[in-house]
């Protein structure tokens, strides 16, 4: 297989303003490509119809822009593994749902919502993990064809083997492992034709030939379900990074009620990109030293993901005032 060389992305929700968090995960991204001579990838995921909106993506491209965080390939910039938005990617998932399909590592399950309603009542009687218990898993072709046939609507799921583990090597949080048959056969496209998130991220990270998976803690339980889709399609697996959480100085989750946190809003306050940037990367992250003072060059010098740290950052707003 060709090498593409370090890849690695951002793919923010446009369901809202740019925060910490997100802002911390582009700038880590950022960091680890340009110190690497990779490159960077934004890549918009708008699967969220409801939830998405322009004005969101446009002010999280802003927040980027106002920080010096420059991308490579993304909505706006093209690339050759595009498009960018995932709105604008549902002939490429389908593309790997029929793939999967022929290889019968996904199939058409035709159950109703009250069915898997009752298949669910029964699991959660006998205490048993909630899976998928219906009779599409083992459906004849014929019982198959004819629903579809009949136009009768339904979802694809993918086919969990319900042996084995699957273990990563995470570059901040060491080995990782899930058993297999802690999941049950997982949806991948919806009844409405919509594929499901994870999915998506699945087929775009290995289709945009991303290296390195850097993100968010709070991803890891997906990261399960992504590594079987690609295994299952032959692909390579990227390396993952998953970051810590950012705490409030009281331990409790950052929100509203501890003042500013999204980029904007700072900005709006007067600070200074270069201080909201010095900031951030010492959220979860050092070069070794005390040091606290550090300009983008100097990041783009000593940044390294091994001195990222696997426990909760604590966003101390006062050291922002200071910096
Ligand atoms: N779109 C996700 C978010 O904004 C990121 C998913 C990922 O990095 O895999 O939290």
């Amino acid at each position: 297989t060709k090498d593409y060389g370090i890849r690695v992305r951002f793919a923010p929700s446009p369901t809202g303003n740019l925060h910490v968090g997100g802002a911390r995960t582009a700038l880590f991204n950022w960091l680890f490509a340009r110190s690497q001579g990779g490159k960077l990838i934004l890549r918009v995921e708008d699967t969220d119809v409801e939830r998405s909106t322009k004005e969101s993506e446009q002010a999280v491209l802003r927040d980027l822009e106002w920080m010096g965080i420059e991308w490579d390939e993304g909505p706006d910039k093209g690339g050759d593994f595009g498009p960018y938005r995932q709105s604008e990617r549902k002939t490429i998932y389908k593309e790997y749902v029929d793939k999967l399909v022929a290889a019968d590592k996904a199939y058409p399950c035709f159950c109703t919502d009250e069915e898997l309603a009752a298949q669910r009542a029964e699991q959660e009687a006998k205490s048993l993990p909630p899976k998928y218990a219906g009779k599409w898993a083992t459906a004849s072709k014929d019982e198959v064809e004819e629903e579809l046939k009949r136009g009768t609507p339904h979802t694809y799921r993918f086919r969990v083997p319900q042996d084995g583990k699957v273990v990563i090597q995470d570059m901040i949080r060491g080995e990782v492992a899930w058993a297999n048959d802690t999941l049950g056969d997982f949806i991948i496209l919806r009844s409405n034709g919509l594929p499901v998130y994870n999915f998506c991220v699945a087929i775009d990270d290995a289709t945009m030939h991303v290296s390195h998976v850097i993100r968010a803690e709070e991803h890891l339980p997906n990261t399960l379900r992504q590594v079987l889709v690609y295994d299952a399609l032959g692909f390579q697996q990227p390396k993952f990074g998953h970051v810590s959480l950012i705490l409030a100085p009281d331990r409790s989750k950052l929100s509203k009620r501890h003042g500013a946190t999204s980029v904007g809003e700072f900005a709006a306050q007067g600070f200074l990109p270069v201080a909201m940037v010095n900031y951030l990367s010492l959220l979860g992250w050092n070069d070794g030293t005390e040091d606290e003072i550090f300009s983008v060059q100097d990041l783009v010098q000593k940044f390294s993901i091994d001195r990222v740290t696997k426990s909760a950052a604590i966003f101390d707003k006062t050291k922002l005032l200071w910096i």
